[in-house]
């Protein structure tokens, strides 16, 4: 972090002590919900001894027949090859998994999040920061036996969970290699770390699958989304109903007595220039539709990427002022854990 940087969120963290600060960068007035790891296991391995993930895995790999696995609804039939918006087959492509450590702290704890970033992507944002992956498709194709594999690697590295990014395209593959890596001894938490944009048949299809839903919440207005994310101009409502679906199967938050995460929803707000996400809306929402104790992530650190140049309002990084608003509107919303900084 450079000196800027550290001023700016020195100034941050100062505004956060006024209204209740506890632990650097969290806005943290609630009670914080803790179970005992010995007490937790994946809700998944209740599904595959049920019999119900094999359905699970079957009744998402037909969607792939005519696709319709996100809000695109494009009926691409990817298992004889055709591509939809996000440009994807049926077989999983993955440009890198490692345990990351600049997650978010509940994610990260001693040993890291297990990271593996899917290639692809099903909103396709004019500022992406990860634009090589996600529209230019870096990445090598993997069998889902093979995906399997890597989350037992994650595993063996000591990873606190598997953190899925950007999976919304390649859901069938993740659950077929999740029930091969089952057998051989996977047991963490998987983290459904995507854009927001999903659709409620394929969500529902995760429930007892997912334990950690980690969605952005981008754009509370519906032009601005389709003019930043390639058309997905029913971003808002869309991201609404897939998040209260995600928050009626796992809830707020819950970690482990080292504050590790177990299970919960924990969402990712990006402030934008000139308001351009809609933040006080956004924070409207989560507190009324949700409640106050939802994890957010109200992060600062957007930077014009990809093509955020050829738009003028997008050009610039947020000022102090942008945040501080952003912080404030969390705060009047009542909001009792977000944290602040990342
Ligand atoms: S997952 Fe891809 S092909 Fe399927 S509906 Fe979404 S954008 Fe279209």
């Amino acid at each position: 972090m450079d000196g800027s940087t550290r001023r700016f969120f020195d100034g941050i963290l100062g505004a956060g002590a006024a209204f209740g600060l506890l632990g650097a960068g969290t806005l943290a007035t609630g009670p914080r919900r803790v179970m005992l790891r010995r007490q937790w296991r994946p809700a998944y391995l209740d599904l595959e001894s049920a019999g119900e993930l094999a359905r699970r895995a079957e009744s998402l790999f037909s969607i792939y027949r005519s696709c319709r696995l996100c809000p695109r609804q494009c009926g691409a039939d990817r298992l004889a090859g055709e591509k939809g918006v996000c440009q994807s087959v049926s077989r999983a492509r993955v440009a890198a998994a490692h345990p990351h450590f600049g997650e978010e702290a509940p994610l990260v704890g001693r040993h890291g999040s297990g990271t593996i970033f899917f290639s692809r992507c099903n909103l396709l944002c004019a500022y992406c920061q990860n634009w090589e992956i996600s529209h230019r498709g870096d990445g090598s194709f993997l069998s889902d036996e093979a995906l399997g594999r890597l989350m037992l690697q994650l595993a063996d590295l000591g990873c606190h969970n598997i953190n899925l990014v950007t999976p919304t395209h390649c859901v069938p593959n993740i659950v077929r290699a999740l029930r091969s890596a089952i057998p051989r001894g996977l047991r963490l938490p998987l983290v459904y770390n995507c854009g927001g944009y999903e659709s409620l048949e394929a969500v529902r299809l995760l429930d007892g699958i997912v334990d950690i839903y980690l969605p952005d919440f981008k754009y509370t207005d519906g032009p601005t989304a389709a003019k930043y994310s390639s058309g997905a101009g029913d971003y808002p409502e869309v991201a609404a109903a897939a998040i209260s679906e995600m928050h009626r199967q796992v809830g707020d938050l819950v970690v482990d007595e080292d504050g590790i995460a177990l299970r919960g929803l924990m969402i990712r707000h990006l402030v934008l220039p000139r308001n351009l996400a809609g933040t006080g809306a956004f924070v409207h929402f989560v507190a009324h539709k949700l409640g106050p104790g939802t994890y957010v992530n109200l992060m600062s650190q957007y930077r014009p990427a990809w093509q955020a140049q050829r738009y003028p309002a997008l050009s610039r990084r947020i000022t102090r002022e942008e945040y501080e608003q952003a912080v404030t509107w969390a705060r009047q919303a009542g909001l009792t854990n977000v944290h602040l900084q990342g």
